[in-house]
């Protein structure tokens, strides 16, 4: 499954657990608070296209203009300057060496689910 349909499932899977057990209720809206401060954060470089607009495949980026290069998903409370910035931080520049989407909440929160994991080059920190 891609990284889009496990984010999906995981969503899916507490909503469906909440509606059936009361008590999971409360660990569900706890889990989604958590899931809802990770979101997908694109990161993008300059492309070598000449684009006029904007599509599904292109973004425009500050500083960068229209570009379709999408280099990697990150996220943006685990992989940008002061968790939720505009900006992608050194740390995972540097150290973030493939895929950071989706992050370890999600990946935790999914393997308590029994959720397979998403097809991403892995990563451990
Ligand atoms: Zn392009
Ligand atoms: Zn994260
Ligand atoms: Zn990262």
């Amino acid at each position: 499954m891609t990284p889009d349909e496990y984010v999906q499932t995981v969503r899916d899977e507490i909503v469906r657990l909440s509606i059936q057990h009361t008590s999971a209720d409360q660990l569900g809206m706890a889990i989604t608070s958590i899931l809802n401060a990770h979101r997908e954060f694109p990161i993008y470089d300059e492309c070598d296209h000449e684009h006029d607009q904007i599509d599904t495949h292109v973004a425009d980026i500050e500083d960068i203009g229209l570009t379709c290069n999408k280099i990697k998903s990150a996220c943006s409370l685990c992989c940008t300057e002061d968790g939720g910035g505009d900006y992608q931080d050194e740390r995972c520049a540097d150290a973030h060496t493939s895929d950071c989407w989706p992050c370890q909440p999600w990946l935790d929160a999914g393997d308590a689910l029994s959720i397979p994991r998403p097809d991403t080059q892995h990563r451990r920190r």
